[in-house]
């Protein structure tokens, strides 16, 4: 396994790769790996012939400069997990090669950025699409691995890919918890054991409109509520907010159709702001 720091080895390598007709797949991290990268990872072994696993903490994604100055960062130990992986490449470029001097090009995707964590975090997916798009431009993947545990970055990525043309075929893995029911996450580290206790709330919370639905319940007002009522009887939670989607263009419905539905949330525990989320249609029935 190589680790590449600069954009022009990146590109011309990745340029190489594809003369040799090699199936490219990248799995775009921020580092901290736990087993929902890993599971990112594991997909893209399956599907391809040269695996690159990009770590970078993005600061263009980062509203608030102490959550960017605090997020865990494990360069070390990232690679020897990967090494133990079998991925091929890391592409881990420093800031400055990111954004360099005189920076000004920014992605932005209209619509689907302003709510739910965009409204939390104004200019979080301005930066998401945008490092996104720099890292497609400079690999042009095959592939690219995203997670469900983070569905409106989901449906942001797979815009863009569709409006800027990209020849890359966007895979969504489910999100991978903890036996608790916590969703994995970097984030997890900051929470102190009584907090990580609590927050498995979370899951029981979106497991509660789940049920309802399978009983029957189609009332979005309701489900969200079960939801809500469910987390608040955790008193170390705090809700951000709980929104009942549509999946694609994550506009709020009032009932459930034949559309798939997004039931996404944000709960803060302590310092530590979580999000997890659940899909649910008619036809789901677990
Ligand atoms: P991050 O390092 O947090 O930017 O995450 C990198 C990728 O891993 C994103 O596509 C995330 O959605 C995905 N990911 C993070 N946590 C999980 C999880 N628990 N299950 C599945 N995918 C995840």
């Amino acid at each position: 396994m190589e680790i590449i720091n600069r954009r022009p080895r990146m590109a011309s390598l990745a340029r190489k790769l594809r003369r040799e007709n090699k199936i490219i797949g990248l799995v775009p991290t921020m580092g901290a790996l736990h087993e929902g990268h890993l599971s990112l990872v594991k997909e893209a072994k399956q599907r391809c012939d040269v695996v690159i696993v990009s770590i970078f903490v993005n600061p263009a994604q980062f509203n608030e400069g102490k959550d960017f100055a605090k997020y865990p960062r494990d360069l070390t130990g990232d690679a020897a997990l990967l090494t133990e992986y079998q991925v091929d490449y890391i592409f881990a470029p420093s800031t400055q090669e990111i954004y360099g001097e005189g920076f000004s090009t920014y992605v932005y995707v209209e619509n689907l950025t302003e709510t739910l964590e965009g409204a939390s975090r104004p200019g979080h997916f301005r930066g998401v699409a945008t490092v996104v798009t720099i890292l497609f431009n400079t690999i042009r993947p095959d592939f690219a691995f995203f997670g469900q545990k983070d569905a409106q970055q989901v449906a942001v990525i797979k815009r863009l890919t569709q409006d800027l043309g990209f020849d890359t075929e966007i895979i969504v893995a489910p999100i991978v918890r903890e036996e608790s029911g916590l969703a994995m996450s970097s984030r997890n580290a900051h929470l102190s054991q009584e907090e990580r206790y609590a927050a498995a709330i979370i899951y029981q919370g979106l497991r509660q409109a789940k049920i309802a639905m399978r009983e029957g319940e189609r009332n979005v007002t309701k489900l969200s509520a079960l939801v809500r009522e469910k987390i608040e009887s955790e008193p170390l939670a705090r809700i951000d907010y709980i929104a009942v989607v549509d999946n694609e263009t994550l506009e709020p419905i009032d009932k459930i159709a034949e559309n798939t539905v997004l039931i996404a949330v944000a709960v803060r525990f302590g310092k530590t702001r979580l999000i997890d989320n659940a899909i649910i249609n008619r036809k789901s029935n677990n």
